[in-house]
């Protein structure tokens, strides 16, 4: 079987093809650039994806060295994202299921970011932190669910570091605003505090931004906030994935989306993960970052155990949490790890 997935939630359109092996044909992409200074509008991401889908999914159909009637299953994202964004894949997909006669079947956009790294890490049943430029959530499987154990009361993780990367002025047209403060922050180990909010198992970053903004307008060097707001943020999110982790009494973690590319994130997770006993992997950009093929294995595994949509599973849903799928792909009986007992 073979399974066309498109993907366009937020600023990145995606195209991929994958086999029912695992095999990924194609993964190809092209991400909107707002003009400088300013963040994605939707509509405008939303016409650049429309601009560049009929291209995008032809030039993968040629990499994949496949004619579109040899596809299968149309997989698309169905949510959750930006409205305008999610209808260019939701709406080229009913159009190519109609003109091919090929199955459609609607994704949730964050199982398809699990799923894939299941695929490519191995891993069996990991906690997962997604950490992207529009979510932030720490999720894992339990009782034929994936449950959201922790998130952003606010902004995502993603998105406050972009921002402040453009209130300090930076930018790079070819490397992500992210990528831009990494490489800030490895310039200086000093550190100036800021306020560390973790309500419960979820997170809060605007308070957060908000002061690092107020440092920078002191004159504080950018490469000090730069530090000193990586150190905060990824503490924050280490810590929740950590009480994740010892609740479910799981034994992997799975880093994933635009955020996991960060190198010193992953350090502490690593170092988080090495004195649990529990083991820990990232995954390679091109599958992080949002992606067609992610959408066409997930759409896969759940047309593979059965499940056919209803009419309005073919329309977008902005809001579409990730608890809202049932997980027919995967059965109850995972192992939990022993609390590993500190000798005192
Ligand atoms: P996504 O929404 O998954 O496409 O990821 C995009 C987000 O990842 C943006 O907020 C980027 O700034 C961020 N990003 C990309 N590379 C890095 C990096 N090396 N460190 C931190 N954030 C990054
Ligand atoms: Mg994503």
């Amino acid at each position: 079987m073979i399974i066309l997935g498109l993907e366009s939630s937020a600023d990145k359109l995606g195209v991929g093809i994958i086999s029912d092996e695992g095999k990924i044909l194609a993964n190809l992409r092209k991400t909107y650039k707002p003009p400088r200074g300013s963040g994605v509008l939707p509509r405008d991401a939303s016409e650049h994806h429309a601009k560049n889908i009929p291209e995008l999914i032809k030039d993968a159909f040629e990499e994949a060295e496949l004619h579109p009637r040899e596809i299968d299953l149309i997989a698309f994202t169905k949510g959750c994202g930006m409205g305008p964004c999610l209808r260019v894949a939701a709406v080229a997909a009913r159009t190519l299921s109609s003109q091919l006669r090929k199955p459609l079947i609607g994704v949730n956009h964050q199982v398809g970011h699990i799923e894939i790294g299941r695929l490519v890490t191995g891993f069996d049943d990991p906690v997962v932190l997604y950490v992207s430029g529009g979510n932030t959530q720490i999720i894992a499987y339990t009782e034929g669910r994936y449950r959201v154990f922790g998130e952003t009361l606010d902004i995502p993780i993603g998105n406050c570091l972009d921002v402040f990367g453009r209130e300090a002025g930076l930018s790079d047209r070819n490397a992500p605003m992210g990528r831009v403060v990494e490489l800030l922050a490895e310039k200086t180990d000093e550190y100036i505090p800021l306020p560390y909010v973790v309500k419960g198992m979820d997170l809060s970053f605007s308070g957060i931004l908000t002061a690092t903004l107020k440092h920078l307008k002191n004159g504080i060097p950018v490469e000090v906030l730069a530090n000193s707001l990586q150190e905060t943020v990824f503490a924050m999110l280490t810590e929740v994935t950590e009480r994740a982790l010892s609740h479910t009494r799981k034994d992997e973690i799975l880093v994933t989306g635009g955020v996991a590319a960060n190198t010193r994130l992953k350090e502490m997770l690593n170092q988080m993960a090495s004195e649990h006993g529990a083991k820990f992997a990232g995954l390679p950009a091109p599958l992080a970052i949002d992606n067609g093929v992610m959408i066409a294995w997930a759409g896969y595994l759940m047309w593979t155990t059965g499940q056919r949509p209803k009419p309005e599973d073919y329309l977008v849903d902005q809001h579409f949490r990730v608890e809202d799928v049932e997980v027919t792909w995967r059965s109850n009986s995972h192992k939990k790890r022993t609390p590993a007992v500190k000798s005192s």
